[in-house]
């Protein structure tokens, strides 16, 4: 038994426990006296604000209420109002997740209601809200945690034991150094690797799909990166360039664990099955198989914003909302217990969005901060938000009023959403007419994500859910499923159609583009960032003929429609946004690097940091390492 068990068995009367083990970071104890269950919890909340780590009390699988019985009470214990949707028991655990409609109905009270529950069964219940549109991947997510449960129980017990194995700081030399494998003065295929003495962490691990060949993915190959060596990889958010090779990784032979917010972990579940659909489509071997993203679901450790956890001995992971988009986090990582605290922006956005509120800024301790300057460049002031909003607006009424149609091309994730919102708010309010507006590509299945994790969303659109006035629901929003269906929008009367990928490398854009860019009436708006080759950004540029393949044969594809870039929608910060953040942000970092940038973006920026902030700054090339301690 680790040291710190038998420590926490110490303080406690005798014979009350009969088992104890972790969930991650988080200590389970296990009793067979239901007195104890029920009397116990301030003595265990004293030792809890003593050793400051989350310790539960459940009771032991054997002296549990049998699950239909348990069912029964539970129904009749909680008022019918809440609307109960499902109950899930977790007998090993001894865990009950009750699923409501109106979970606050569940819960009671100052929690009465759940209290009642556990006197009344010994089960300790959890609530969760029932999805307000059904998620087939979270749903699938779910079962594939709760078919694997014996291996999760082993699995987070052993994440324990290694984050609680004795250590002593004073003993060895601290220093923290990071290595860019990606991500360094580009965009795509993020990538680093954190080393101290005790902890060899992953930072993301993306591709970039505007990329070619080897371009493509990280700098894997290099010596200090060896798979078994790995103690935990952390995800800040789903998009493919943060995310995209972690089934791989565990294809490669990874065991450990990836640490992420629940909708990142169903999201990109999600992008990366997307990603062997494309493969397939485009005749190629796929990189990874739906097994290996099984691996992930399994081996994830799903963490809320401002949650404190452990992962290995040194390191202390809390997650920050960054504003990027559904799930998107800040990692703040607390090294060798506050001797240096490390803040890694990911994607983020310092400014609020109808989707989401702004990132996060002030942090309890902080010393280097490592950001995104995607839009850091000095010309890329973005223009505010209204304004950006209503050019999209007005686009897309001239467009359907010279009798053209309109596509935007969406990233599944974030984008799409945030002008689903804007559409469905300016049809709401008269400003546009009532046209119609077509998904497609994989936008509906996360919109559905979306509404199953509300408290990830702005206080707005949040409320909007809360009182059955969902916006991604709205019947102005048709969905396409089909090729046939596809068809009739491309033939079919004036639209606006939303589809992914958002810069034009395959997915549904690809097709309505090859069908829409012939005619000058038609009109295509940019809304995310277009990566360096791909064909967005060629088209973006002005590109007049484009050699595209159509059924194995080549086809030339004129651009005649109207070309237009809405900058100001971005779920990026622009450089405004990005000199706020480094200027307002609390503590005041001592040391900025930036990465997740076009090489000048990040030169121009790190430069002006330093000279209006007086902040040490770098902005690393890949396969370069910084010492920060
Ligand atoms: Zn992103």
């Amino acid at each position: 038994m680790t040291d710190i068990l038998k420590s926490i068995l110490s303080e406690l009367p005798e014979k009350k426990i009969s088992s104890a083990n972790f969930e991650g970071a988080n200590i389970v104890l296990y009793t067979s006296d239901t007195d104890f269950f029920l009397t116990g919890k301030p003595k265990i909340r004293e030792i809890v604000n003593k050793i400051k780590k989350r310790i539960e009390l459940r009771v032991d699988k054997d002296y549990l209420m049998p699950n239909e019985e348990t069912e029964k009470t539970i129904r009749s214990t909680v008022p019918a109002e809440a609307e109960i949707t499902n109950i899930i028991f977790e007998n090993y655990r001894g865990v009950v997740v009750i699923e409501a409609k109106k979970p606050g109905l569940v819960i009671g009270k100052m929690g009465s209601i759940l209290q009642e529950i556990e006197k009344k069964t010994f089960w300790t219940p959890q609530v969760q809200r029932s999805p307000a549109i059904p998620s087939k991947i979270t749903e699938d997510i779910r079962s594939v945690l709760y078919q694997n449960n014996v291996f999760r129980r082993k699995f987070l017990d052993n994440i324990g034991k290694k984050i609680y194995k004795e250590w002593n700081p004073e003993k060895v030399d601290e220093w923290i150094r990071i290595t860019f494998l990606g991500g360094g003065r580009q965009v795509g295929r993020s990538c680093l690797l954190l080393q101290t003495p005790f902890s060899k962490i992953i930072l993301d691990c993306g591709i970039d799909v505007a990329a070619q060949g080897k371009e493509r993915f990280p700098y894997l190959d290099v010596a200090e990166f060896d798979l078994s060596e790995i103690d935990a990889i952390i995800v800040s958010h789903a998009h493919l360039d943060h995310a995209g090779i972690i089934p791989y990784i565990y294809k490669m032979g990874y065991e450990g664990p990836c640490y992420m917010t629940a909708p990142t972990r169903d999201i990109s579940s999600l992008l990366a099955l997307d990603f062997i659909g494309v493969a397939y489509k485009k005749a190629a071997t796929p990189l990874f198989s739906t097994t290996d993203i099984r691996e992930m679901v399994k081996h994830s450790v799903c963490i809320g914003f401002n949650e404190v956890t452990d992962i290995t001995p040194d390191v202390r992971l809390t997650f920050y909302n960054a504003g990027h988009c559904l799930g998107s986090a800040m990692t703040h990582l607390n090294i060798g217990n506050g001797l240096h605290n490390l803040l890694y922006t990911g994607d983020m956005k310092f400014g609020r969005t109808r989707l989401l509120d702004a990132s996060y800024i002030n942090f309890p301790r902080l010393e280097t901060a490592i950001i995104e300057a995607t839009y850091g460049g000095k010309d890329n002031i973005l223009p505010p938000r209204q304004e950006a909003e209503a050019q999209l607006i007005k686009i897309i009424k001239d467009t359907i009023e010279r009798k053209g149609k309109i596509l935007i091309p969406e990233l599944g994730l974030g984008r799409a959403q945030e002008s689903m919102l804007i559409i469905e708010d300016a049809i709401r309010q008269g400003l546009l007419p009532e046209i119609p507006i077509y998904i497609d590509g994989m936008i509906w299945d996360i919109n559905a994500i979306h509404t199953a994790y509300p408290e990830f969303l702005s206080a707005n659109t949040r409320g909007m859910i809360f009182q059955d006035k969902n916006p991604f629901s709205s019947e102005i929003f048709k969905r396409v499923g089909s090729s046939a269906e596809r068809k009739q929008v491309v033939e079919g009367g004036p639209c606006v159609v939303l589809a992914t990928s958002g810069m034009l490398v395959g997915g549904a854009s690809v097709e309505y583009f090859k069908e829409f860019a012939g005619n000058k009436k038609n009109a295509i708006a940019f809304v995310c960032y277009q990566g360096v080759g791909s064909l967005g950004r060629q088209v973006q540029e002005g590109v007049k003929e484009v050699k595209m393949m159509t059924e194995g044969k080549d086809e030339l594809v004129n651009v005649n429609f109207e070309v237009h870039t809405i900058d100001g929608l971005s779920a990026h910060s622009g450089r405004n946004q990005l000199m706020a953040f480094v200027g307002k942000c609390s503590p005041r970092p001592k040391k900025v690097i930036v990465n997740h940038g076009e090489a000048s973006r990040c030169l121009d920026l790190a430069s002006t940091i330093y000279k209006t902030c007086r902040i040490e700054t770098a902005a690393p090339k890949n396969l370069e390492t910084l010492r920060i301690k």
